[in-house]
């Protein structure tokens, strides 16, 4: 065995233990291994006594990351304040192989032991919370000559979360965009076979199965129409309109364009607009698009209160900032509690067979809700059940911008 493999705190490594030693009480005191370096929690070994377990903690104490640093033993010299949030049993100066519990990366300890290699695992935990990590376990020698066995491994760790929940959202995105595709894809399917074959000379049926194809591939053309615009939206998220927008004609605009199925409906549609301009910067036809969304809604579900308030109006945010509101209030059956939350995601619907009986795709008030962000506003939603329901569109008033649109 060489010099340079010996334990290093045998007194015979590179560094001055006695300086080192005194640094580290000078960092951890008489009462134990915990203390703060600047404004960091660091935890570091008096068992065993590292020569440099304060340098160590001093080094680990102000990184970002959860960073745990082993000896050779895999004992645990010192840990930083962000690790002892990934494992809350950490103890400076125990066997980490004792402590930490996931078998990926107590492998990946004796593996980089073992072979001097820097390691790389993922593991999932699911206490306190589920999360997902990825962990580096990187051995380091010190005195950093010839060859020999490592003096310490420090493991740095990465929480993968939020890539993961990112990844998992695109997934089932994915899922329910297909789906949707493929029922009316299935029925257009099913009625050409019907009408190649046991329906070819039937007129009557015919007729029958070209009016249902007709709408389901309306409903296809729909969908694909709402998932387009849904990606540009958020291909321009960053990006805030800067035109400068009169909602009035907007509002009007909207109103007549939807007066046809307002009478099919049998709701009367109210409008109130100020006499005053309001100018807001933003892209007309995502306003128009976001406000047709939320007029067709009152008019297809909340059509039994036989009416349809469209309001906009100056108002005020809770931090004293002007605002411009569109509101629209239906008299319908009114939306429950629990589901407010989650309208706005994609695909969510109260009552999937009404929003399809409706011609709904599910992504209606996820393309509001993003047209909004991207124009700095939001969406507000109130409503109790039997009572009907107000879909509030806020965005703010530049006060850079004169009444007068320019
Ligand atoms: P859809 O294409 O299904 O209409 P949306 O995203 O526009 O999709 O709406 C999501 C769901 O919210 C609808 O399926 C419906 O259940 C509910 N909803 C929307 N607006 C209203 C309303 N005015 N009254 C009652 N329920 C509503």
């Amino acid at each position: 065995m060489s010099n340079d493999d010996d334990r290093p705190d045998d007194g015979r490594s590179g560094a001055e233990p006695g300086r080192l030693r005194g640094a580290w009480r000078a960092l951890v005191g008489d009462r134990g291994g915990e203390s703060y370096s600047r404004n960091t929690f660091v935890s570091v070994s008096r068992t065993g006594e590292h020569p440099q377990a304060a340098l160590i903690g001093q080094l680990i104490g102000g990184l970002p990351n959860p960073t745990i640093v082993l000896d050779r033993d895999a004992r645990v010299i010192a840990f930083n304040s962000a690790a002892a949030t990934v494992v809350p049993a950490l103890r400076a100066g125990e066997p980490a192989l004792i402590t930490l519990r996931m078998p990926e990366l107590v492998d990946a300890i004796r593996r980089a032991g073992k072979r001097r290699e820097p390691q790389r695992v993922e593991f999932f935990q699911r206490v306190p919370h589920d999360r997902w990590f990825e962990a580096f376990v990187t051995p380091v020698r010190l005195n950093g000559r010839g060859e020999g066995a490592a003096d310490i491994l420090i493991m740095t760790f990465n929480d993968l979360t939020p890539l993961r929940r990112v990844e998992e959202m695109r997934a089932d995105f994915i899922a329910n965009a297909s789906h949707e595709l493929r029922t009316p894809l299935a029925a257009l399917l099913g009625f050409i076979e019907t009408l190649q074959g046991p329906a070819r000379n039937d007129t009557a049926a015919r007729e029958k199965f070209l009016a249902i194809m007709q709408q389901q591939a309306a409903r296809m053309a729909r969908l694909i129409d709402d998932l387009l615009s849904l990606s540009r939206i958020e291909l321009n998220a960053h990006l805030q309109p800067s035109t400068p927008l009169d909602l009035a004609p907007i509002v009007r605009q909207v109103a007549d364009g939807l007066q046809t199925l307002a009478r099919d409906r049998q709701v009367e549609i109210k409008m109130s607009v100020p006499a005053e301009p309001l100018t807001v910067r933003g892209d007309r036809d995502e306003m128009i698009r976001a406000l047709e969304n939320l007029v067709e809604n009152a008019l297809k579900y909340g059509a039994a209160g036989k009416r349809v308030d469209i309001t906009l109006s100056r108002a005020q945010t809770r931090a004293g900032q002007p605002e411009a509101r569109i509101a629209v209030r239906d008299y319908g059956p009114g939306i429950a509690p629990e589901h407010l939350p989650r309208l706005t995601e994609r695909f969510y619907r109260v009552d999937v067979a009404d929003s399809r009986a409706q011609g709904g795709t599910g992504l209606g008030l996820a393309l509001v809700k993003h047209a909004l962000n991207r124009h700095a506003g939001r969406v507000t939603i109130e409503s109790t059940p039997g009572q009907g329901a107000t879909f509030i569109m806020h965005l703010p008033l530049p006060t850079s911008i004169s009444g007068q649109s320019e």
